[in-house]
């Protein structure tokens, strides 16, 4: 059976890739310290099991609007009205099955056949595919490490063409963990409001801010912004314009998010946040460590990591080399070579448009990450 063309150029998620051979590495018995996937190691917090819980019982297990059940829709517009003084109707918030899905929908009803969206690079390995899926072609901004990985108000505007459609910005970001001040955001959005392009902004890590760093919603940072941005997280706040279209095309793909997931979701917007504080903590004191780890290992190194839980360090130093028997030239090399002989799970960098880079998730344990940490060190030896 012929595959229809938009599947041809499709490439597989590298971080699922990677993280399923991990998996079977396990399933063959084989201890593997998995840094692959950006995957909290924490349990759900019990006040949102409880209220999922509740939702099977009481026998909420039918279908709910497309765009999601309304205290819900309702709860998050209040909660980024007291977050970030962003006034959103409900219609204007979509609830989907995570970011993910989300950003499949944003791209799908703004992109036309043949717009460009632009993507800073390293970008999270799933914006170019999603971006082809909708019609749309991918333009590539490399970023510079010395820049923080920072798409700067010059590169922008030289990478905007008459068919820019949209920018892509995440922050803080997968897979580098850098992200933009507030005040450079608004050099960013200068630029977007001259040049009247819409902006997708991935903001799924906000509450993952590291030290002294500020988070500043992409919306709030000029006038005007609002109507040209799309905001991703767990779920989806727009322009009602769009969020329409997109609850339109949720009734006819999904029908609507799972019903016992948006009553968790609930909970968990409406109920105690300490939870998220003392995971901050836990994240906070993993990124010390991950971050003292890769400034010991000659030839290695990182951005400053401000937020998410990503490490994503520069390997070049230790490509064209020989592990054992074998001749590792590319990060691809790097990351299966030490996956195959030091069983750490990774991810390469090239995958997120960085070649000479691998990216580890600390959302794993200190456990796993100190015996990952002392592998990694003893495989570049
Ligand atoms: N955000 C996670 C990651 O980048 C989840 C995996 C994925 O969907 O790519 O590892």
């Amino acid at each position: 059976m012929n595959l229809a063309q938009r599947m041809l150029a499709l490439e597989p998620s590298a971080t699922l890739a990677m993280s399923g051979k991990a998996k079977e590495m396990k399933a063959a018995g084989v201890t593997v310290y998995d840094l692959s996937l950006g995957e909290p190691d924490f349990n759900t917090p019990e006040h949102i099991c409880q209220a999922a819980f509740e939702a099977i019982k009481s026998g909420k297990t039918r279908y709910t609007p497309a765009a999601g059940i309304m205290p819900l829709r309702e709860a998050v517009a209040a909660a980024y009205k007291a977050k970030h003084g962003l006034e959103y109707k409900p219609t204007d918030v979509v609830v989907s099955n995570g970011a993910k899905h989300a950003l499949h929908n944003a791209f799908t009803v703004t992109v036309n056949p043949g717009d460009e969206v632009i993507i800073p690079a390293p970008y999270w390995v799933s914006y170019a595919e999603l971006v082809k899926l909708a019609g749309g072609v991918p333009i590539i901004v490399q970023t510079r490490q010395e820049d923080q990985f920072r798409l700067t108000a010059e590169l922008l505007r030289a990478s905007i063409t008459p068919r820019t459609k949209a920018l892509l910005l995440c922050s803080p970001s997968n897979p580098t963990g850098s992200m933009y001040t507030p005040e450079q955001l608004g050099e960013l959005a200068d630029v977007v409001l001259e040049k009247d392009i819409i902006v997708i902004a991935d903001e799924i890590y906000e509450n993952l801010v590291y030290g002294d760093n500020k988070f500043a919603s992409f919306a709030t940072v000029r006038p005007g912004l609002q109507d040209k941005t799309i905001l991703i997280n767990g779920v989806r706040l727009a322009p009602s314009n769009i969020a329409k279209s997109m609850a339109a095309l949720q009734s006819q793909e999904t029908s609507n998010p799972c019903s016992v997931s948006q009553y968790a979701a609930l909970a968990a917007i409406q109920g105690d946040q300490s939870c998220v504080a003392k995971m901050l903590a836990e994240f906070s004191k993993r990124r010390d460590y991950v971050t003292s780890r890769i400034a010991a290992i000659d030839g290695m190194s990182c951005v400053e990591m401000s937020g998410a839980f990503y490490a994503f360090f520069n390997i070049q130093a230790h490509l064209g080399k020989k592990y054992g028997d074998k001749m590792v030239e590319t990060d691809s090399d790097w990351c299966l070579t030490l996956l195959e002989q030091q069983h750490v799970a990774t991810v390469m960098g090239s995958a997120f448009g960085a070649p000479g880079y691998a990216r580890a998730s600390f959302a794993a344990s200190m456990e796993t990450l100190k015996e990952a940490f002392d592998r990694i060190e003893a495989f570049v030896k």
